[in-house]
């Protein structure tokens, strides 16, 4: 174990009621004892059974539980910042309360930081369980989301991760609300490793995130960590308008000014329909230009740091 090192677990919970008591005692606790120093900060996300007084009675016991109760629910993303902005350990570790991120692997992630990992993100092995449009969309997702983004995200990323401090520091400064808490951190960058696990199924109670949450969960990571799907309506337009361009000067001049040597004879008709698409295409191009503006907007809004620091020797940057 690293010097006297402090480590954090942030736990988001919501309704999780049916099975927090066994999560904590028999899965958590047995993998933190050895842990010199160590803090457990449940973030209760407004659940609607009594999860919040579950977590209560854990944390009576023992100092180094705290429970943070969100006012309501602002879902999983928002939950786990909470956790991150009030931890206060050399390293945090962020996992799920229904026992899916098992616990047994801390030792490995810690081990891992220890090494000089500054992110340790855990990946889930395919999910037998998983239908296979569920698998085919995760697969196609993670082929989208890398084609457009700037930081390459693993496929199967969970939000199991150990982060450091610096990580935390840095994290803590983005204030966008539309978020995806592991996107946010695979964009802050640093020295990152990776621990591959199964997930097993939920100790009790249902998953709260269905397909609609899921699909909007997909549209925030693209909207957050890219600008390219504003532009590529443009590039159609831009393709459409020129298309047509080309095919309509084609049929004038072989039409109209050398009197159809080709035998092509187009009707009014197809004249119209290539009139018609180079017009589309135009207000698609127009949108374009707006889009342009709009990712200026989007980019200042949304108020990320121009650089993130890892560290600095000399010129007196924390
Ligand atoms: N969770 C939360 N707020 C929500 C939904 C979920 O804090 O609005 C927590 C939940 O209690 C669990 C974790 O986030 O600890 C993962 O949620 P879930 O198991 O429902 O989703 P999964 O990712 O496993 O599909
Ligand atoms: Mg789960």
């Amino acid at each position: 174990m690293k010097r006297k090192s402090r480590i954090s677990f942030v736990i988001p919970a919501y309704n999780e009621s049916a099975g927090i008591a066994r999560f904590h005692s028999e899965l958590l606790m047995p993998h933190l004892k050895h842990l010199p120093e160590y803090e457990v900060i449940y973030v209760n996300d407004g659940s609607h059974d009594d999860t919040l007084e579950k977590l209560t009675a854990i944390a009576a016991d023992d100092g180094r539980i705290r429970v943070i109760n969100l006012s309501r629910n602002f879902g999983k993303e928002l939950a786990v910042t909470a956790g991150l902005h009030h931890a206060s350990g050399d390293a945090i570790i962020t996992l799920d309360a229904d026992g899916q991120h098992p616990p047994e692997l801390i030792a490995k992630f810690i081990e891992k930081w220890e090494r000089g990992a500054q992110v340790v993100i855990g990946i889930r092995k395919s999910n037998r369980k998983e239908g296979g449009v569920k698998k085919l969309g995760s697969k196609l997702f993670y082929r989208l989301l890398n084609s457009i983004n700037t930081v390459r995200i693993e496929p199967g990323s969970t939000d199991y991760r150990l982060i450091t401090k610096d990580v935390q520091r840095e994290f803590v400064k983005l204030t966008e609300h539309s978020r995806i808490t592991r996107g946010l951190i695979d964009w802050l960058g640093f020295r990152r490793d990776y621990i591959y696990f199964d997930s097993p199924a939920r100790l009790a109670g249902t998953a709260s995130y269905d397909s609609t949450k899921l699909l909007g969960l997909a549209v925030n990571s693209f909207i957050s960590l890219s600008l390219k799907p504003l532009f590529i309506l443009a590039w159609m337009g831009l393709l459409i308008t020129l298309l047509s361009l080309v095919v309509g000067v084609f049929i004038f001049v072989e039409q109209l000014l050398l009197g159809d040597p080709l035998g092509l004879n187009f009707t009014g008709a197809a004249l119209l329909g290539i009139f018609i698409s180079f017009l589309v295409g135009l207000v698609l191009t127009s949108q374009g230009v707006l889009a342009v503006y709009l990712s200026h907007i989007h980019t200042h809004t949304q108020g990320r740091p121009l650089f993130v620091v890892d560290h600095s020797t000399s010129v007196g940057i924390e």
